[in-house]
Protein backbone atom coordinates (compact mmCIF):
# COMPACT_ATOMS: atom_id res chain seq x y z
CA UNK A 1 0.00 0.00 0.00
CA UNK A 2 1.60 3.49 -1.19
CA UNK A 3 0.55 6.70 -0.01
CA UNK A 4 0.88 8.05 -3.34
CA UNK A 5 1.29 6.50 -6.77
CA UNK A 6 2.71 8.79 -9.95
CA UNK A 7 2.01 7.39 -13.03
CA UNK A 8 4.18 8.80 -15.39
CA UNK A 9 8.42 9.88 -15.31
CA UNK A 10 7.92 13.22 -17.73
CA UNK A 11 8.59 16.41 -16.34
CA UNK A 12 5.15 16.43 -14.76
CA UNK A 13 5.59 13.03 -12.89
CA UNK A 14 9.39 13.89 -11.79
CA UNK A 15 8.17 16.82 -10.70
CA UNK A 16 5.18 15.73 -8.29
CA UNK A 17 7.67 12.95 -7.30
CA UNK A 18 10.04 15.34 -5.70
CA UNK A 19 7.26 16.82 -4.25
CA UNK A 20 5.64 14.03 -2.73
CA UNK A 21 8.62 12.73 -1.67
CA UNK A 22 9.82 15.87 0.07
CA UNK A 23 6.44 15.09 1.80
CA UNK A 24 7.79 11.93 3.30
CA UNK A 25 5.03 10.47 1.29
CA UNK A 26 7.12 7.56 0.10
CA UNK A 27 5.69 8.22 -3.82
CA UNK A 28 5.98 5.10 -6.17
CA UNK A 29 6.31 5.87 -9.58
CA UNK A 30 5.36 4.38 -12.72
CA UNK A 31 7.85 4.45 -15.64
CA UNK A 32 5.61 3.94 -17.91
CA UNK A 33 5.63 2.79 -22.10
CA UNK A 34 7.52 5.67 -22.37
CA UNK A 35 9.98 6.57 -19.83
CA UNK A 36 11.08 9.87 -19.25
CA UNK A 37 8.34 11.59 -21.02
CA UNK A 38 8.71 13.58 -24.11
CA UNK A 39 11.76 15.38 -23.03
CA UNK A 40 13.56 12.02 -23.47
CA UNK A 41 13.28 12.27 -27.03
CA UNK A 42 14.22 15.84 -27.48
CA UNK A 43 18.09 17.14 -27.53
CA UNK A 44 18.85 20.80 -26.25
CA UNK A 45 16.10 22.11 -23.94
CA UNK A 46 16.92 25.93 -23.83
CA UNK A 47 13.65 27.60 -22.62
CA UNK A 48 13.97 25.73 -18.90
CA UNK A 49 14.73 28.54 -16.20
CA UNK A 50 17.82 28.35 -14.49
CA UNK A 51 19.91 26.28 -17.52
CA UNK A 52 21.64 29.40 -19.13
CA UNK A 53 23.23 27.07 -21.75
CA UNK A 54 20.50 24.84 -22.05
CA UNK A 55 20.62 21.31 -21.12
CA UNK A 56 19.84 17.74 -22.89
CA UNK A 57 16.00 16.32 -22.55
CA UNK A 58 17.41 13.19 -21.91
CA UNK A 59 20.02 15.11 -19.07
CA UNK A 60 17.34 16.85 -17.81
CA UNK A 61 14.92 13.64 -16.97
CA UNK A 62 17.90 12.00 -15.72
CA UNK A 63 18.71 14.77 -12.95
CA UNK A 64 15.11 14.72 -11.96
CA UNK A 65 14.78 11.11 -11.32
CA UNK A 66 18.06 11.61 -9.16
CA UNK A 67 16.62 14.43 -7.60
CA UNK A 68 12.88 12.61 -6.54
CA UNK A 69 15.05 9.25 -5.44
CA UNK A 70 17.26 11.10 -3.21
CA UNK A 71 14.48 11.89 -1.60
CA UNK A 72 12.71 8.64 -1.51
CA UNK A 73 10.98 8.07 -4.43
CA UNK A 74 10.65 4.67 -5.81
CA UNK A 75 10.79 3.50 -9.67
CA UNK A 76 9.15 0.91 -11.18
CA UNK A 77 8.91 0.23 -14.58
CA UNK A 78 6.32 -0.90 -16.81
CA UNK A 79 3.01 0.40 -18.19
CA UNK A 80 -0.50 0.54 -16.17
CA UNK A 81 -2.43 -2.02 -17.94
CA UNK A 82 -5.73 -0.92 -15.89
CA UNK A 83 -7.27 0.94 -12.49
CA UNK A 84 -9.81 0.60 -10.32
CA UNK A 85 -10.71 3.84 -9.02
CA UNK A 86 -14.02 3.29 -7.79
CA UNK A 87 -13.16 2.81 -3.97
CA UNK A 88 -9.83 4.07 -1.54
CA UNK A 89 -7.58 2.87 -1.74
CA UNK A 90 -7.51 3.17 -5.74
CA UNK A 91 -6.01 -0.28 -7.31
CA UNK A 92 -3.54 -0.02 -10.35
CA UNK A 93 -1.98 -3.06 -12.38
CA UNK A 94 0.85 -3.41 -14.02
CA UNK A 95 0.95 -6.65 -15.87
CA UNK A 96 -0.80 -9.33 -13.43
CA UNK A 97 0.94 -7.36 -10.19
CA UNK A 98 -1.78 -5.14 -8.70
CA UNK A 99 -0.70 -1.98 -6.39
CA UNK A 100 -2.94 -0.12 -3.84
CA UNK A 101 -2.02 3.62 -3.32
CA UNK A 102 -4.24 6.25 -1.02
CA UNK A 103 -3.81 8.80 -3.90
CA UNK A 104 -3.04 8.98 -7.54
CA UNK A 105 -1.49 11.48 -9.43
CA UNK A 106 -1.76 11.28 -13.28
CA UNK A 107 0.90 12.00 -15.50
CA UNK A 108 1.19 9.71 -17.99
CA UNK A 109 1.36 12.79 -20.71
CA UNK A 110 0.49 12.96 -24.20
CA UNK A 111 1.80 11.36 -27.35
CA UNK A 112 3.08 13.32 -30.37
CA UNK A 113 1.60 11.38 -33.28
CA UNK A 114 4.01 10.29 -35.72
CA UNK A 115 3.93 9.41 -39.22
CA UNK A 116 4.82 5.52 -38.50
CA UNK A 117 8.15 5.36 -40.65
CA UNK A 118 10.94 3.37 -39.30
CA UNK A 119 13.34 6.47 -39.78
CA UNK A 120 11.39 8.51 -37.56
CA UNK A 121 12.89 7.36 -34.01
CA UNK A 122 16.66 7.30 -35.05
CA UNK A 123 16.20 11.27 -36.75
CA UNK A 124 13.75 12.70 -33.54
CA UNK A 125 15.90 15.76 -32.37
CA UNK A 126 18.19 15.26 -35.37
CA UNK A 127 16.26 17.44 -37.80
CA UNK A 128 13.16 15.69 -36.81
CA UNK A 129 10.63 17.14 -34.32
CA UNK A 130 7.47 17.66 -32.83
CA UNK A 131 7.43 20.60 -31.03
CA UNK A 132 8.26 24.05 -32.75
CA UNK A 133 7.97 26.01 -29.60
CA UNK A 134 10.81 24.06 -28.29
CA UNK A 135 13.27 23.08 -31.42
CA UNK A 136 12.02 26.24 -33.74
CA UNK A 137 15.35 28.12 -32.68
CA UNK A 138 17.91 25.72 -33.64
CA UNK A 139 16.22 26.31 -37.51
CA UNK A 140 17.11 29.62 -38.31
CA UNK A 141 17.36 30.91 -42.39
CA UNK A 142 16.87 26.91 -42.64
CA UNK A 143 13.81 25.28 -45.25
CA UNK A 144 12.07 23.51 -43.02
CA UNK A 145 8.58 21.34 -43.83
CA UNK A 146 5.37 21.38 -41.23
CA UNK A 147 3.64 17.91 -42.14
CA UNK A 148 -0.35 18.48 -40.93
CA UNK A 149 -3.75 19.98 -41.99
CA UNK A 150 -4.69 21.12 -38.61
CA UNK A 151 -4.50 24.15 -36.13
CA UNK A 152 -1.12 22.73 -34.67
CA UNK A 153 -0.12 22.75 -38.18
CA UNK A 154 -1.04 26.33 -39.05
CA UNK A 155 0.25 27.64 -35.45
CA UNK A 156 3.64 26.14 -35.95
CA UNK A 157 4.36 26.71 -39.40
CA UNK A 158 3.51 30.32 -38.66
CA UNK A 159 6.06 30.29 -35.59
CA UNK A 160 8.51 28.28 -37.46
CA UNK A 161 8.45 31.49 -40.33
CA UNK A 162 9.94 33.45 -37.40
CA UNK A 163 13.07 31.57 -37.68
CA UNK A 164 12.97 29.49 -41.04
CA UNK A 165 14.26 30.84 -44.30
CA UNK A 166 11.04 29.46 -45.82
CA UNK A 167 8.27 26.89 -44.47
CA UNK A 168 6.76 24.11 -46.41
CA UNK A 169 3.29 22.78 -45.46
CA UNK A 170 2.72 19.53 -46.56
CA UNK A 171 -0.60 17.90 -46.31
CA UNK A 172 -1.95 14.70 -47.39
CA UNK A 173 -5.02 16.12 -48.57
CA UNK A 174 -6.24 19.15 -50.49
CA UNK A 175 -9.32 20.10 -48.27
CA UNK A 176 -7.87 21.35 -44.74
CA UNK A 177 -9.13 20.86 -41.00
CA UNK A 178 -7.32 24.02 -40.11
CA UNK A 179 -9.77 26.96 -38.61
CA UNK A 180 -10.13 29.42 -41.11
CA UNK A 181 -8.30 31.72 -39.41
CA UNK A 182 -5.79 30.39 -38.88
CA UNK A 183 -5.63 28.74 -42.41
CA UNK A 184 -5.89 32.23 -43.93
CA UNK A 185 -3.26 33.47 -41.70
CA UNK A 186 -0.60 30.37 -42.69
CA UNK A 187 -2.06 31.13 -46.40
CA UNK A 188 -1.37 35.17 -45.83
CA UNK A 189 2.46 34.38 -44.45
CA UNK A 190 5.39 34.81 -47.23
CA UNK A 191 7.23 32.99 -46.00
CA UNK A 192 4.95 29.90 -46.20
CA UNK A 193 3.93 27.97 -49.13
CA UNK A 194 1.56 24.83 -49.20
CA UNK A 195 2.26 21.33 -50.92
CA UNK A 196 -0.65 18.94 -51.44
CA UNK A 197 -1.82 16.38 -51.49
CA UNK A 198 1.25 14.94 -50.30
CA UNK A 199 2.77 12.04 -47.56
CA UNK A 200 6.16 11.14 -46.21
CA UNK A 201 7.29 8.29 -47.47
CA UNK A 202 10.74 8.21 -45.97
CA UNK A 203 12.86 10.89 -43.96
CA UNK A 204 16.62 10.59 -45.04
CA UNK A 205 19.34 9.76 -43.61
CA UNK A 206 18.88 7.77 -40.40
CA UNK A 207 22.11 6.43 -40.85
CA UNK A 208 23.95 9.22 -40.09
CA UNK A 209 21.34 10.96 -37.85
CA UNK A 210 20.85 13.77 -40.11
CA UNK A 211 18.02 14.84 -41.76
CA UNK A 212 18.66 16.66 -45.14
CA UNK A 213 15.80 15.22 -47.45
CA UNK A 214 12.43 13.34 -47.38
CA UNK A 215 10.68 11.31 -50.18
CA UNK A 216 7.24 12.09 -50.60
CA UNK A 217 4.05 10.70 -52.37
CA UNK A 218 1.48 12.69 -54.32
CA UNK A 219 -1.65 10.66 -52.81
CA UNK A 220 -3.79 11.70 -55.75
CA UNK A 221 -1.34 10.56 -58.60
CA UNK A 222 0.80 8.07 -56.56
CA UNK A 223 3.69 10.01 -57.78
CA UNK A 224 7.09 9.44 -56.03
CA UNK A 225 9.59 12.67 -55.74
CA UNK A 226 12.07 13.78 -53.67
CA UNK A 227 12.16 17.26 -51.86
CA UNK A 228 15.40 18.83 -49.81
CA UNK A 229 14.80 19.81 -46.35
CA UNK A 230 16.45 20.52 -43.31
CA UNK A 231 13.81 19.93 -40.64
CA UNK A 232 10.55 18.51 -39.96
CA UNK A 233 8.06 19.33 -38.08
CA UNK A 234 5.00 16.74 -37.49
CA UNK A 235 2.10 18.75 -36.67
CA UNK A 236 -0.69 16.12 -36.77
CA UNK A 237 -1.67 16.13 -33.66
CA UNK A 238 -1.29 14.18 -30.13
CA UNK A 239 -2.92 11.78 -28.35
CA UNK A 240 -3.38 12.12 -24.37
CA UNK A 241 -2.42 8.64 -22.45
CA UNK A 242 -5.57 8.12 -21.17
CA UNK A 243 -7.00 4.93 -22.43
CA UNK A 244 -6.85 2.56 -18.80
CA UNK A 245 -9.15 5.97 -17.07
CA UNK A 246 -11.73 5.64 -19.71
CA UNK A 247 -15.41 5.62 -18.02
CA UNK A 248 -13.65 6.89 -14.49
CA UNK A 249 -12.08 9.83 -15.29
CA UNK A 250 -14.04 12.29 -16.60
CA UNK A 251 -12.39 13.39 -20.17
CA UNK A 252 -12.95 15.91 -23.20
CA UNK A 253 -14.14 15.12 -26.68
CA UNK A 254 -10.48 14.81 -27.60
CA UNK A 255 -9.78 12.17 -24.59
CA UNK A 256 -7.78 14.69 -22.41
CA UNK A 257 -8.45 14.93 -18.71
CA UNK A 258 -10.83 17.61 -17.24
CA UNK A 259 -9.28 18.96 -14.34
CA UNK A 260 -11.33 21.45 -11.82
CA UNK A 261 -9.25 23.60 -8.72
CA UNK A 262 -6.06 23.30 -9.37
CA UNK A 263 -5.44 19.74 -10.56
CA UNK A 264 -8.73 18.01 -8.44
CA UNK A 265 -10.47 15.10 -11.19
CA UNK A 266 -13.61 14.41 -10.86
CA UNK A 267 -12.56 11.15 -8.50
CA UNK A 268 -11.50 12.79 -4.94
CA UNK A 269 -8.18 11.82 -4.23
CA UNK A 270 -7.10 11.15 -8.24
CA UNK A 271 -5.24 14.70 -9.36
CA UNK A 272 -3.88 14.66 -13.09
CA UNK A 273 -0.79 16.90 -13.83
CA UNK A 274 1.33 17.72 -17.54
CA UNK A 275 -0.11 16.95 -20.75
CA UNK A 276 -2.44 14.44 -20.20
CA UNK A 277 -4.92 17.75 -19.20
CA UNK A 278 -3.05 20.39 -20.70
CA UNK A 279 -3.32 20.28 -24.50
CA UNK A 280 -2.56 24.14 -24.59
CA UNK A 281 0.88 25.11 -23.48
CA UNK A 282 2.38 21.38 -23.63
CA UNK A 283 5.68 23.12 -22.46
CA UNK A 284 8.03 21.05 -19.84
CA UNK A 285 7.96 24.23 -17.18
CA UNK A 286 4.16 23.92 -17.34
CA UNK A 287 4.36 20.15 -16.83
CA UNK A 288 6.44 20.39 -14.08
CA UNK A 289 4.43 23.01 -12.47
CA UNK A 290 1.42 21.26 -12.52
CA UNK A 291 3.44 18.10 -11.03
CA UNK A 292 4.24 20.48 -8.04
CA UNK A 293 0.68 21.42 -7.82
CA UNK A 294 -0.59 17.69 -8.27
CA UNK A 295 1.66 16.61 -5.46
CA UNK A 296 0.48 19.88 -2.88
CA UNK A 297 -3.17 18.89 -3.61
CA UNK A 298 -2.48 15.35 -3.29
CA UNK A 299 -0.53 16.54 0.50
CA UNK A 300 -3.14 18.48 1.35
CA UNK A 301 -5.95 15.38 0.73
CA UNK A 302 -4.28 13.17 2.51
CA UNK A 303 -3.67 15.43 5.41
CA UNK A 304 -7.29 15.45 5.70
CA UNK A 305 -7.90 11.52 4.66
CA UNK A 306 -5.86 9.39 6.94
CA UNK A 307 -5.75 5.98 6.71
P1 LIG B 1 -6.04 17.59 -35.78
O1 LIG B 1 -7.06 18.65 -35.87
O2 LIG B 1 -6.44 16.20 -35.48
O3 LIG B 1 -5.26 17.61 -37.18
C1 LIG B 1 -4.28 16.67 -37.46
C2 LIG B 1 -3.85 16.88 -38.91
O4 LIG B 1 -2.78 15.99 -39.18
C3 LIG B 1 -4.97 16.58 -39.90
O5 LIG B 1 -4.92 17.50 -40.95
C4 LIG B 1 -4.63 15.17 -40.38
O6 LIG B 1 -4.96 14.96 -41.73
C5 LIG B 1 -3.12 15.16 -40.28
N1 LIG B 1 -2.65 13.81 -39.99
C6 LIG B 1 -3.02 13.01 -38.96
N2 LIG B 1 -2.36 11.84 -39.02
C7 LIG B 1 -1.56 11.92 -40.12
C8 LIG B 1 -0.64 11.04 -40.71
N3 LIG B 1 -0.38 9.84 -40.21
N4 LIG B 1 0.00 11.45 -41.84
C9 LIG B 1 -0.23 12.67 -42.37
N5 LIG B 1 -1.10 13.56 -41.85
C10 LIG B 1 -1.75 13.18 -40.74
O7 LIG B 1 -4.90 17.92 -34.70
P2 LIG B 1 -4.35 19.36 -34.24
O8 LIG B 1 -4.07 20.21 -35.39
O9 LIG B 1 -3.24 19.07 -33.27
O10 LIG B 1 -5.57 19.96 -33.40
C11 LIG B 1 -6.14 19.26 -32.29
C12 LIG B 1 -7.18 20.16 -31.59
O11 LIG B 1 -6.50 21.25 -30.96
C13 LIG B 1 -8.16 20.77 -32.58
O12 LIG B 1 -9.40 20.86 -31.95
C14 LIG B 1 -7.60 22.15 -32.83
O13 LIG B 1 -8.57 23.10 -33.21
C15 LIG B 1 -6.99 22.48 -31.47
N6 LIG B 1 -5.89 23.43 -31.64
C16 LIG B 1 -6.16 24.76 -31.53
C17 LIG B 1 -5.16 25.70 -31.68
C18 LIG B 1 -5.49 27.13 -31.53
O14 LIG B 1 -6.64 27.47 -31.57
N7 LIG B 1 -4.51 28.00 -31.33
C19 LIG B 1 -3.86 25.29 -31.98
C20 LIG B 1 -3.59 23.94 -32.12
C21 LIG B 1 -4.63 23.01 -31.96
P3 LIG B 1 -6.51 14.79 -42.20
O15 LIG B 1 -7.09 16.16 -42.13
O16 LIG B 1 -6.39 14.25 -43.59
O17 LIG B 1 -7.12 13.84 -41.23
Amino acid sequence: MYKVIVIGSGCAGLTAAIYAARADLKPLVLDGHEPGGQLSLTTMVENFPGFPDGILGPQFIENARKQAERFGAEFKSGAVTSVDLRQRPFKISVGNETLECEALIVASGASARTLGLPSERELLGHGLSTCATCDGYFFRDREIVVVGGGDSAMEEATFLTKFAKRVTILHRRNEFRASKIMLDRARENPKIRFMTPFTIDDLHDAATKNLHKITIRNTATGEVSELETEGVFLGIGHDPNTKIFLGQLDMDENGYLVVQHGSRTNVEGVFAAGDVHDHIYRQAITAAGAGCAAAIDAERFLAGHTA
